[in-house]
């Protein structure tokens, strides 16, 4: 692949599509050869390698032993209760399989749905492969989520059994998961057979009768076991996944077998520059989708060892990633945006303190990367920060730099071009029309089949996968992202923000993102959220809400006054009066989701003075009752 340049090779993945993927489908292993690369007949249902048997497990796993048994698979690090330990492929392979016959004895068969909502343990990737080799579907839910919105998951995914444990860590608290798991049992009108809990020693476990069993009793009786891989078809369903629920409720991402795995292998190589025996950081978590492609599947299928941390970027200190890229040699590294901004507040000292010369490239994803956090990373650590988009629902990116078919600069601001296999387009969201002339602001979408590796539906509702993602472009059947953007000269994308945060001001359609762009670039302020709030006689008005870097700026009413003062002067500079917020209020920290996206559709409510709607995916409840205090005074 040396000599392509990134131009003909996207060219081919469009125009020869199955030749394209054929090729890329030997990075893995199949039991039996498929028929067809992609069955497109009944659009825009994609069938990827129909008659292919395979297993991601196989992949991720049994197929190294030959190569690389006694190498690390799986490091594990906790800094909450201070463990660090690996697993060599030899290893990871004898518990994988303990798990393995350990579910089957529980009853779980091919196709039966396993819930798994653990904090990031060994046991939690033990028990997702576990599944996969089975043939059975995991659905992993976050450790961090409530009762509430576990219980709407298990309903919808209805699991046969549910994997757990007694407790996650957070910032050195315990955070008990049992009862929770068991309020949501209770509110749930599925009941799943068994519950296996792995016991932690961090919390009371309270086992129910007749339905909890211990995970350590029973890898006891199953310290033998060989459970050998169950060959599924390509198109089998591996998981299901629930969107973070950042403008609604969470759909439930259904992804499949073989396409997924294909896809992985090839993003390793194209977009991430990964070589097999090296060591892979992802520093999400497994309940959300980088935690499934880059902390699980793709870094495993790839033959590298992964990184499973438990604590936060700033505990013992915020040298702490820096200290395992140096120890454990990594060489790729990926974060969000949020947690860059985390270690921004930090002592800049502790990021270069460690040798990260093993590191190549650190990526983000999740939300958009301003420019400042992306600058001041880049020169802290000396390498280069890429940004990529993506999607709970595509499983791997949309729009990156593909450095890996050819290098090529990255731009500021923008995640890069349109990822091989994606035939992403800029929609005009009134006509339909695709946008060709550059710096065009459209709706950014993807006309189909979705490449390998894509949901393939959403789980047990095929009408709303349809209804959802491919018929809101007008005149055409195309998959929406739901985002806004615009390309350059040079391809590149730039993303402006979900097309569900315009706001209409007397007529003019404002992106909230771009006023808070504009804001984000007064030197006081650290991050901002923009909203749309009805009035009465300019139908909306923009407001902002900023945390400051120094809070001491806004301590008294007249600071505060005239700091927002001078914020809405930058952006009638920048943006001109029509987008100029109506008001720009200080508060300490901002509503985001447990994945760290902005929650401004919860902001947006509570200005309104409505009901901010579900908020089990809210992390911290006292960012949103600042702003409530702040825009619905207790005297009013
Ligand atoms: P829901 O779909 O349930 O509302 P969500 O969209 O937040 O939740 P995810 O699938 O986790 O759930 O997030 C995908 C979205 O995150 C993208 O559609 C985009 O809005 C945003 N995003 C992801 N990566 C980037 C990026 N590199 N730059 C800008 N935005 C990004
Ligand atoms: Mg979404």
């Amino acid at each position: 692949m040396s000599h392509t340049d990134y131009a003909s090779f996207y060219r081919r993945s469009i125009d020869d599509r199955d030749g394209f993927w054929a090729e890329q489908a030997r990075l893995i292993d199949w039991q039996r050869p498929f028929d067809r690369v992609c069955n497109y007949d009944n659009p825009p249902f994609a069938r990827w390698f129909e008659g292919g048997l395979t297993n991601l497990c196989h992949n991720a796993v049994d197929r190294h032993l030959a190569t690389r048994a006694d190498q690390n698979a799986l490091i594990y690090v906790s800094t909450e209760t201070g463990t660090e330990r690996a697993y060599t492929y030899r290893e990871l392979h004898t518990e994988v399989q303990r798990m393995a016959a350990i579910l089957r004895a529980l009853g779980v068969q091919k196709g039966d749905r396993v819930l798994i909502y653990m904090p990031m343990i060994p046991e939690a990737a033990f028990a997702m492969l576990a599944c996969v080799r089975i043939g059975a579907i995991h659905s992993v839910v976050f450790g961090g989520f409530a009762s509430h919105s576990l219980a709407t998951r298990i309903d919808d995914a209805a699991p046969k059994v549910i994997v757990s444990a007694d407790a996650g860590m957070r910032a050195g608290k315990v955070v008990p998961y049992k009862h929770l798991l068991d309020e949501a049992i209770r509110l749930s009108r599925h009941q799943p057979q068994r519950v296996l809990m792995v016991n932690r020693g961090l919390a009371p476990l309270d086992p129910v009768a007749e339905r909890d069993v211990d995970y350590a009793t029973l890898r006891e009786a199953h310290l033998q076991a060989q459970v050998p891989c169950e060959w599924v078809d390509s198109t089998h369903p591996s998981y299901i996944l629930y969107t973070s629920g950042t403008t609604g409720k969470p759909k439930g991402v259904q992804r499949d077998t073989g396409g997924y795995a294909v896809a992985l292998a090839a993003s390793m190589r194209y977009i991430y520059m990964a070589q097999p025996g090296e060591t892979y950081f992802s520093t999400s978590d497994i309940g959300w989708v980088v935690g499934h492609s880059y902390i699980i599947y793709g870094p495993l299928i790839n033959g590298m060892a992964t990184i499973m941390y438990e604590g936060t970027p700033i505990r013992p200190d915020a040298g702490i990633w820096w200290r395992l890229v140096q120890d454990y040699r990594v060489t790729v590294m990926f974060t969000a945006p949020t947690a860059a901004r985390v270690l921004k507040k930090q002592d800049p000292a502790y990021l270069t303190k460690y040798d990260l010369s093993s590191l190549r490239a650190l990526f983000l994803a999740g939300e958009p990367l301003d420019e400042p956090t992306a600058t001041w990373m880049a020169q802290a650590i000396g390498k280069p920060v890429i940004d990529n988009y993506w999607q709970t629902e595509t499983g791997w990116p949309i729009l990156a730099v593909c450095n890996g078919v050819e290098p090529a600069p990255t731009k500021f601001g923008s995640p890069g071009k349109a990822v091989y296999g994606y035939d992403v387009r800029l929609i005009d969201e009134n006509t339909g029309e695709k946008i060709t002339e550059p710096n065009r602001k459209g709706v950014i979408a993807v006309q189909g089949p979705l490449p390998p590796g894509c949901l393939q539906t959403v789980w047990g509702d095929d009408e709303r996968y349809v209804k959802t993602y491919w018929s809101s472009i007008p005149g055409r059947q195309m998959y929406s992202t739901f985002d806004w953007g615009v390309r350059d000269a040079d391809g590149y994308y730039y993303i402006l923000g979900r097309t569900d945060d315009v706001i209409n001001v007397a007529g003019h359609r404002l992106g909230t993102r771009e006023i808070e762009e504009s804001i984000s670039s007064h030197p006081a302020v650290a991050e901002v959220a923009v909203v749309g709030v009805a009035d009465a006689l300019k139908g909306q008005v923009a407001v902002a809400f900023a945390v400051l870097k120094d809070p001491a700026r806004a301590a008294t009413e007249a600071d505060a006054l005239k700091l927002e003062g001078e914020i809405m002067k930058v952006v009638d500079e920048q943006l001109g009066a029509v987008a100029r917020p109506a008001r720009v209020r200080f508060v300490s920290l901002l509503p985001k989701t447990r994945s760290g996206k902005l929650l401004r559709r919860a902001i947006q409510a509570v200005c309104e003075g409505r009901d901010p709607g579900d908020l089990t995916t809210l992390d911290d409840p006292s960012a949103l009752q600042q702003i409530r205090d702040l825009v619905q005074p207790p005297s009013a």
